[in-house]
């Protein structure tokens, strides 16, 4: 069964990337030339900065579950899981359509 390889690294200043001409072709190319060398042409080499510290600690969350199997359960930032956005009455978090799971 065919499968991907997934690597977040990091982090680091913005204006540091600033340095280099096309910021992630500084990794991209030399993770995708190694991959070449060894298993031939790739299909997907996906890339890109301005991963947040909370959203790699949700995407390492999500990554996490989903190669484990189990049910990934991530509390909606907007409505901090209630599923509304207060308690007065308020319609249902449009955000997670009221379910106070960002990712369901
Ligand atoms: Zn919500």
């Amino acid at each position: 069964m065919k499968k991907y390889w997934f690597c977040i690294i990091g982090p680091v200043e913005e204006e540091e990337l600033r340095k280099y001409s096309g910021a992630d072709s500084l990794l991209r190319i030399p993770v995708r030339e190694s991959f070449n060398k060894v298993f031939g042409e790739d299909e997907v080499c996906s890339s890109g900065w301005g991963i947040t510290e909370e959203n790699y600690l949700k995407i390492r969350k999500i990554i996490t579950a989903i190669i484990s199997g189990t049910e990934v359960n991530i509390t909606c930032t907007a409505c901090n899981g209630s599923g509304y956005y207060d308690h007065n009455g308020s319609p249902r978090c449009g955000a997670c359509n009221g379910t106070g799971k960002e990712i369901y």
